[in-house]
């Protein structure tokens, strides 16, 4: 059994690796401060005595004893992380400083969550970790793409301290509990489909995208952070590449829904394509997806079916 400490650990991803290290055995303390994420993700785990929850800023100072830090507090979503950009950047460059200031002080090892994001709108295709990106460093995803690279390079320098400082880019994952209202595109198309509401394509759906599971995505991250030794970074994301047209379609199908497409303007600096090569997950960790896209698409569906005739309601985000 370890101390284990989950930054983001209410939210999407974080929720679900809390569930994974709960079962495992672990003590878990999730600190969080509930900006995206929610108390309905770990309700379940009040009554157990190996789960704690602190309600705490990741820009303040934390002191607490800890083995293992998986630092995954940001916001995710473009919706979420532009609603105050300064915000986002204090959170991955103060936050971060004072993760991996806890890590050095009390020895833990921190698994940084980063993410494809820092591979800006590539022109590498499909991108592997030593590419260096083609990010747009005043753009309106700056605040998170740059962000995350800072969050980086103060791993890798901290590592240079002596921190055993782990770095995962995450690639696009969806799956049960993501937000209805976090305008991702499997949530906004899912919510759309269910509702027999029009579907928001933007620009002409040529735009590509790779969508890894929750279950495998969290599969990942736990690897990593047990790996012997495997400072990375090292790419986590499912390899199968679909436009955004074809998610469409499949959803429509999944739900069975008379939705109508109708296009929208397409985003800012939105990534053209976007596959990972995880040749080094699979040659380090051993790791690789194992959930087809239809599969969990049809669990995501499932999950914000139930949810939406339970009749939640979309979060008011901004208040953490
Ligand atoms: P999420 O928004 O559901 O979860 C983020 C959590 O962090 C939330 O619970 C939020 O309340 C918390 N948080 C945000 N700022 C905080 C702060 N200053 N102090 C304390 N807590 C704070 O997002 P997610 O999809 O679960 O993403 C988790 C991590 O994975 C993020 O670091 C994100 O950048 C990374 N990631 C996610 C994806 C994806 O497709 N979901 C892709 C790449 C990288
Ligand atoms: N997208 C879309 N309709 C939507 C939401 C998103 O066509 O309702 C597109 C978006 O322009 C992008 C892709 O889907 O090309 C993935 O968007 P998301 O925000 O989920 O992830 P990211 O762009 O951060 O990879």
């Amino acid at each position: 059994m370890a101390r284990i400490m989950v930054t983001g650990g209410a939210g999407f991803i974080g929720s679900h690796l809390v569930d994974v290290l709960l079962a495992e055995g672990h003590e878990v303390l999730v600190v969080d401060n509930l900006f995206t994420g929610s108390r309905a993700n770990f309700r379940h785990h009040l009554t157990n005595p190996n789960f704690e929850y602190i309600r705490h800023d990741i820009v303040q100072p934390l002191m607490v004893e800890t083995d293992y830090i998986y630092h995954l507090a940001c916001p995710a979503s473009p919706v979420h992380y532009q609603h105050n950009p300064v915000k986002t950047i204090k959170t991955n460059v103060v936050g971060t400083i004072n993760m991996l200031g806890l890590a050095k002080r009390v020895g833990a090892r921190l698994l940084l969550a980063s993410t494809s994001e820092v591979y800006g709108d590539p022109q590498v295709h499909p991108q592997h970790e030593s590419y260096w990106g083609h990010v747009n460093p005043i753009g309106p995803r700056s605040c998170y793409d740059e962000g995350k690279r800072i969050a980086e390079t103060l791993a890798v320098n901290y590592g240079a301290n002596g921190v055993d400082a782990r770095i995962v880019r995450i690639f696009n994952t969806y799956g049960p509990r993501m937000l209805f209202n976090d305008g991702r595109v499997v949530s906004n198309f899912v919510v759309q489909a269910l509702k027999g509401e029009p579907i928001t394509i933007y620009g002409d759906g040529s735009q590509t995208r790779s969508f890894c599971f929750v279950s495998d995505l969290v599969r990942g991250l736990i690897s990593m952070m047990t790996a012997n030794s495997c400072a990375g970074p090292v790419n986590l994301g499912n390899p199968v590449e679909v436009s955004i047209a074809e998610l469409s379609e499949r959803i429509l199908s999944l739900t069975n829904s008379r939705s109508q497409l109708v296009r929208m303007p397409l985003p800012q600096d939105d990534p053209t394509r976007r596959r990972p090569d995880i040749s080094r997950a699979r040659d380090q960790l051993r790791w690789e997806p194992k959930v087809a896209l239809d599969e969990g698409l049809q669990e995501t569906i499932r999950d914000f079916d139930l949810r939406l005739r339970a009749g939640e309601q979309p979060l008011e985000f901004g208040v953490g």
